[in-house]
């Protein structure tokens, strides 16, 4: 068997391993990436935060990304019932980016890998990890190619971003259940010829459609848009529908605000499904590992968290890791895990708020105070560390009291 000895080995060349390789690599360490699948691959996940922009930043990706010329992404529009409540960026409360971009995943992480590779990082596609025997913090990988041919991977440190593929977890028995109930989507790619009649692409769209079921609308400059709904596993088995397309357009046809505009569309390829993505594990990091992007903790998909939770916990790891291989010690609970939970703990308050209803109460009342408004913003924008705002420091109690508010208000505003 061939034996290669790097620095940091980096398991998957999503946006979590990407980010991270080049961030160690900069550094000037040897890295390695292996990836499981051929590039370009589907993966969901393609309205991106304005606070991914940071950590694309830092690992030297915007360049490369602006010269493809994706959708630029400026706010979100919520919609119930007809009515509106739009979200702009360039209102929020924190400082930062105000745009980012909406990405068919296959190009934009395709982009990503082959940044890369031009910053002389090996990219080892249909490479997969079949097994890893630590020694300390030193590691031997095993890696299967597609042809069968093993080798092993001598590494100083392994940074996991391998997303739903979870390698440390599942090979470690680290995996634990998510506290969140199980959801389920069904979407796909759909030609969007009506789009200039109904709205501008430079934002995502979340139509509620009904209570605990919300579609989301993400249009990419090519003029294909991603159509998909997510809820209940129930609400989807009550609807009719011979195949997934069947379902899918029966389901277009009973919400209003999609029905004219994606009537007898193109689909580009059959709908797909996808269902109980929440996960999480024990522990985020290990004598000689961290887990970095959807293998930490994935939650859902309302609030396009997903890529930035992913790139700025990879940003955070590897920087650790350049420090560790410098020779510091490093308290990884309280520098990375506490870090990494405060985002996804923000993000939590959110999709529980949104499911139970009380963001519709905030998002749909039409007696939004600016300044609020504002605050909520930033944590739509991915802000989600930005302790001066009080809508990310009492995430868990700030929306509660502000719907209870709205509600009073409306109470005494009632007729008798
Ligand atoms: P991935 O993008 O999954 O990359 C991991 C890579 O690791 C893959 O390429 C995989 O092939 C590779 N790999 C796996 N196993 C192995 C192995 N054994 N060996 C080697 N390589 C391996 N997020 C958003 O930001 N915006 C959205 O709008 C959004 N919408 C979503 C909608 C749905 C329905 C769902 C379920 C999720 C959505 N997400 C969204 C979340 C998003 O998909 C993920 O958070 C994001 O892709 C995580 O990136 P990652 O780099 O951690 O993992």
């Amino acid at each position: 068997m061939n034996t290669e000895k790097v620095d940091v080995l980096v398991i998957g060349a999503g946006p979590a391993g990407t980010v991270a390789a080049s961030i160690v690599n900069k550094a000037g360490f040897k890295v390695k990436i292996v990836e499981k699948q051929k590039f370009p691959r589907f993966v969901i996940g393609e309205s991106l935060l304005p606070r991914c922009m940071e950590a694309l930043t830092d690992a030297g990706f915007v360049e490369a990304v602006e010269a493809k010329g994706f959708q630029k992404k400026f706010g979100a529009k919520f919609v119930k019932n007809g009515v509106i409540c739009d979200y702009f960026f360039s209102d929020q409360f924190t400082d930062g980016w105000n745009w980012t971009w909406q990405v068919p995943r296959s190009e934009f992480d395709k982009t990503l890998a082959d940044t890369c590779e031009s910053m002389g990082i090996p990219v080892h596609y249909e490479t997969t990890v079949t097994d890893i025997k630590f020694n300390g913090s030193d590691s031997i990988t095993t890696v299967e190619d597609i042809d069968g041919n093993q080798t092993q991977i001598e590494a100083r440190f392994i940074i996991d971003g391998s997303g739903y593929g979870r390698v440390i977890p599942k090979l470690f028995n680290l995996d634990k259940p998510s506290g969140l109930p199980q959801r389920k989507a069904l979407f796909t790619h759909t030609v969007d010829v009506k789009r200039n009649l109904f709205e501008e692409p430079n934002r995502i769209t979340i139509v509620v459609h009904k209570p605990g079921v919300w579609v989301w609308i993400i249009p990419f400059s090519s003029g294909v848009t991603s159509l998909g709904f997510v809820g209940d596993p129930d609400f989807f088995a009550g609807y009719e529908g011979a195949d997934d397309e069947a379902k899918l357009r029966s389901l277009i046809a009973a919400e209003p605000y999609l029905s004219e505009r994606f009537k007898d569309v193109e689909f580009v390829f059959e709908p797909r499904i996808l269902q109980a993505w929440s996960s999480t594990t024990n522990t985020f990091h290990g004598e000689g590992f961290v887990l970095t992007g959807n293998v930490t903790e994935f939650l859902d998909p309302i609030f396009s968290s997903g890529v930035t939770l992913a790139t700025v916990s990879s940003q955070n790891a590897a920087k650790l890791v350049v420090r560790k291989l410098n020779g510091e010690d490093i308290d990884w609970e309280t520098e990375y895990t506490e870090k990494v939970m405060q985002g996804v703990d923000v993000f939590r308050s959110y999709v529980n708020a949104w499911y139970e209803g009380t963001l519709d109460t905030i998002f749909f009342s039409g007696t939004f105070v600016p300044e609020i408004k504002n605050q909520i913003c930033s944590v739509l924008a991915g802000y989600v560390w930005d302790q001066q705002n009080p809508y990310v420091k009492n995430h868990d109690t700030a929306i509660k009291k502000l719907a209870r508010i709205i509600k009073l208000g409306e109470q005494i505003n009632s007729p008798v």
